[in-house]
């Protein structure tokens, strides 16, 4: 199956293009940015003309931040595309709600993807937690704006999510794996005092649940979360690449280039099945730490 792929930026090239090249469902047949190409693949600077030049392409995957991302998705499932969402799925809850309704009225497929839920050990984590009672569990989500968004000011810039752009992959973890849902009970957001995002979030949830995202951090880079269960603890590190039981590794890898080869494999299933897969459970509590969320202002920042 043919596929677009708008916005050609840091994910793109990282993660969808040589995802793309390596699948045995889809081949990449044109790309939409401004600015962005792909070589050898079909280029438009414009959507709409993408769109009309094109009907032999049926899906569109969209790697745009997400601010802009919702006019495009809106065009391309009016357009009788199924579409691909990079995660967060959209800028706020109700866009997307009305992209999930759109989707189901044209019978067309939309999956908001969650790539951290793709992570080698995520599904083994949530397996081992099935029969387990959760007494506690903290995430720990500190990275370097730098290293991951180079030069992006949209992420500081009203709907970027500032942390809660890295710290949502984690959220989508934690509501994939946990045994019972949480919600969050409370939150202090730094704010640098030249910005409009948060560079630092730490999140209160229901059932002993915990999160530290900051995105300050050089060197190392951290992405851990820590559960204490009735049959004792277990983690999840490396973004949910690699687990560990007791305290001891139990399996896993040091890489997270499998994340989108599953997630295309998952969208061409999805159109297969004529389904959706639209859970916005991550971006809930992203949103609820927003609303409860005492601000703090600190240091600015700039690239
Ligand atoms: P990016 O490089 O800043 O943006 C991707 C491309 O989107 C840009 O190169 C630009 O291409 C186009 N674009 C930007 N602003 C636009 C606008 N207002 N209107 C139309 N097009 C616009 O961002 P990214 O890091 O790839 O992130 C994109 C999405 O992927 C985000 O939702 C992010 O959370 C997610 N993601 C990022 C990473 C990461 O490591 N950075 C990892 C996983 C997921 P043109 O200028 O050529 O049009």
């Amino acid at each position: 199956m043919k596929v677009a792929l708008v916005g050609i930026g840091k994910i793109a090239r990282d993660q969808h293009v040589p995802a793309l090249a390596a699948s045995g469902d889809w081949e990449l047949a044109a790309t939409v940015s401004r600015a962005g190409t792909v070589e050898g693949v079909e280029a438009y600077t414009d959507f709409a003309a993408m769109l009309a030049a094109r009907p032999d392409i049926p899906m569109v995957s969209l790697c745009l931040p997400p601010m802009p991302r919702f006019a495009y998705a809106e065009a391309a499932l009016k357009a009788g595309r199924h579409v691909m969402l990079e995660k967060p799925p959209g800028a706020t809850l109700a866009e997307v709600h009305a992209l999930e309704a759109l989707a189901a009225a044209q019978g067309l497929t939309l999956y908001a993807t969650w790539h951290s839920r793709m992570a080698e050990a995520v599904a083994a984590a949530k397996a081992w937690l099935s029969d387990r009672v959760v007494r506690r569990a903290h995430i720990t989500w500190r990275e370097d704006v730098r290293k991951w968004h180079p030069g992006q000011d949209w992420v500081f810039e009203p709907g970027g999510m500032g942390v809660f752009d890295p710290g949502i992959n984690a959220l989508s973890i934690l509501t994939e794996i946990l045994p019972a849902p949480v919600h969050v009970t409370a939150a202090t957001l730094e704010f640098p005092e030249n910005r409009d995002t948060p560079i630092a979030a730490q999140i209160t949830f229901s059932g002993g649940v915990s999160a530290d995202f900051d995105w300050r951090q050089e060197g190392p880079q951290t992405w851990d979360i820590e559960v204490e269960t009735d049959k004792g603890p277990m983690a999840l590190r490396m973004g949910g690449n690699r687990l560990e039981i007791g305290g001891v590794e139990a399996g896993g890898v040091n890489s997270i280039m499998g994340e989108y080869p599953a997630l295309y494999a998952q969208m061409a299933a999805l159109v297969r099945a004529g389904r959706s897969d639209v859970d916005l459970s991550p971006m809930v509590h992203v949103a609820d730490a927003l609303t409860l969320g005492k601000r703090v202002v600190t240091a600015p920042f700039h690239f």
